[in-house]
């Protein structure tokens, strides 16, 4: 039992705005002061903020391309300052993807205490989970890539919507996935189908016959019938390209009326003409979403520096090795999905970084409801989640903002309007930002705030200094109501768990299951059941939920 008493408490989702409250901790969960006896802990919070678990909703922390973008780049470990062995935790690289145990320690150390991976194709879930295990501290899970599944295409060309229905419940419950993503959708089976590509919602997918607008609504109307936690999750069609608004705002239009989350909204947030300079299109997009609540965004914040993009968006990173000039992997094509992953230096002097760093900063300081947007920086694609506490100082502090816009490319800067705008975020909005609000477009009712019946995962942060400082050295972290960190030290290694969504399928469409398997990967099922094929050490499937 744990009391954390005189500390300024942030909790908007149960409308706590900075006012002096004690946190009861019981049996790891968040429970009423009467419920403790004269045995509880005591932590005295004065002068500190106490603030909920932070909580990560698209980040790339496990999975086959990050394991193939940790092979692929020892140059960027090896710049970075490794995590030492102490007596209570593991060693690990950083680097901007860092191994599991860095990723868990670090997560913790910034304040965060759950992280979803956005990536994850079904083939792969099997190592994902055997990484998520080794993530030390927080809680995780991850999304199952489906947009580009043969299958789904398949059952979309029959017109067969309940098939579907029951395959992507099957699917999660094979994978023990806890949501849905689809990544270009339709583009990436183009790709791999023949090195193209899909350029509009009303394309036509090579073999298939079905076009992106289908995919995307069928999955998004799949999810809210299957009543999943966390709706579909949508990377759209024409990622990073010049002109691609046009593309995300007619992909929000096809899903209206239909819950859907917008990933990495900034890097679809495009104009000017393909091929020719990006310009900022944030304000016909944000207008959109503000008058729009059917849908959420993620931000994928580009910060400056050195750090490698990792996409299930196969032809993507082809295009962007292109670009660079800079080595290319191309993967899982052999599985239901792609991807590419190519290293990336955002520079200062860049017009097309400036304008992706300004992009980001214009959808945060516009967009009307915190509640509906979440911090991410795409971990790793926009930078580092080691940036978040950067990014909070440059949503919370004007002068700070009007200072690094100072550093960047001037003509960019220019075309955009973040130099107009005057905003600066509370402290309350950065907690909905940075966690009461991915909690709940999760839908994880028991994360993100501290009301009784929650995770007693709870961050202490001095309450004086530049917001930069603070949100980067919090002074306490409690994870299910244990001290895991104390002055920036991990004094103790718990395991989080690994959240899935159980979802019911009919056992009737198993046989249409193993005869695409059998067809597309010639894999024989008289020994053992199909969902082997995704998880075939039952010891290894996480025994939580
Ligand atoms: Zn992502």
């Amino acid at each position: 039992m744990l009391k954390i008493i005189n500390g300024r408490v942030h909790d908007p989702a149960n409308g706590v705005n900075g006012a002096v409250r004690t946190i009861a901790v019981k049996a790891g969960r968040i429970v009423a002061e009467a419920e403790l006896d004269s045995s509880a802990k005591t932590i005295d919070a004065r002068g500190m903020l106490v603030f909920p678990g932070g909580v990560d909703m698209h980040a790339h922390i496990a999975g086959p391309k990050v394991n193939a973008a940790r092979k692929m780049r020892p140059e960027d470990h090896r710049r970075a300052t490794p995590i030492r062995r102490t007596p209570h935790t593991r060693s690990g690289v950083m680097g901007s993807t860092p191994s599991t145990f860095a990723t868990g320690y670090t997560y913790a150390r910034l304040g965060y205490t759950t992280a979803f991976d956005a990536a994850v194709p079904p083939l792969g879930a099997r190592h994902a989970h055997e990484e998520l295990e080794d993530t030390p501290v927080i809680d995780k899970g991850f999304l199952v890539l489906a947009g580009n599944n043969e299958f789904v295409l398949d059952c979309l060309k029959g017109g067969e919507l309940e098939k579907l229905r029951h395959f992507v419940a099957w699917l999660l419950d094979a994978a023990k996935g806890y949501g849905i993503k689809a990544v270009n959708p339709g583009g990436v089976e183009a790709w791999k189908s023949g090195g193209g590509n899909v350029t509009g919602l009303d394309d036509v997918v090579p073999g298939f016959g079905v076009t992106p607008r289908q995919i995307l609504v069928a999955l998004a109307q799949t999810t809210l019938d299957l009543g999943l936690p966390h709706p579909l999750h949508v990377h759209a069609n024409n990622l990073g390209m010049a002109g691609n608004w046009a593309t995300t705002l007619e992909t929000m239009k096809a899903l209206e009326g239909r819950r859907a989350h917008m990933a990495h909204v900034q890097f679809h947030s495009y104009g000017g003409e393909p091929g020719a300079l990006p310009t900022s299109r944030v304000a016909d997009l944000v207008e959109y979403v503000n008058t729009h609540d059917n849908l959420s965004v993620d931000v994928g914040q580009v910060m400056f520096g050195d750090t490698t993009s990792m996409t299930g968006d196969g032809p993507l990173g082809y295009y962007l090795h292109e670009v660079t000039h800079r080595k290319w992997f191309n993967g899982d094509v052999e599985m239901e999905s792609g991807c590419g992953i190519v290293p990336i230096k955002y520079r200062h002097r860049s017009h097309v970084h400036t304008t992706q760093w300004a992009i980001g900063l214009e959808w945060f300081l516009t967009m009307g409801d915190p509640w509906r947007i979440a911090l991410t920086t795409d971990h790793p694609n926009g930078g580092s989640f080691l940036a978040y506490p950067e990014i909070i100082r440059l949503l919370m502090d004007r002068e700070y903002r009007k200072e690094a816009c100072r550093a960047v490319n001037q003509k960019a800067l220019a075309k955009t309007r973040l130099a107009d705008l005057d905003r600066e975020y509370t402290l309350d909005e950065i907690a909905v930002i940075t966690r009461a609000a991915p909690a709940r477009l999760l839908g994880l009712a028991d994360r993100g705030h501290l009301g009784p019946g929650a995770h007693a995962d709870i961050v202490l942060y001095d309450d004086t200094g530049p917001p930069g400082a603070t949100f980067a050295n919090p002074r306490v972290v409690i994870k299910a109501g244990a001290v895991i960190v104390e002055d920036g030290e991990v004094r103790r290694d718990v395991r989080g768990q690994t959240l899935y969504v159980e979802a019911a399928w009919d056992r009737a469409v198993l046989p249409a299951i193993e005869k695409w398997f059998s067809d597309f990967y010639t894999i024989q099922f008289d020994n053992y059941p199909v969902d082997m094929v995704y998880l075939s050490h039952p010891a290894r499937v996480p025994t939580t939920r």
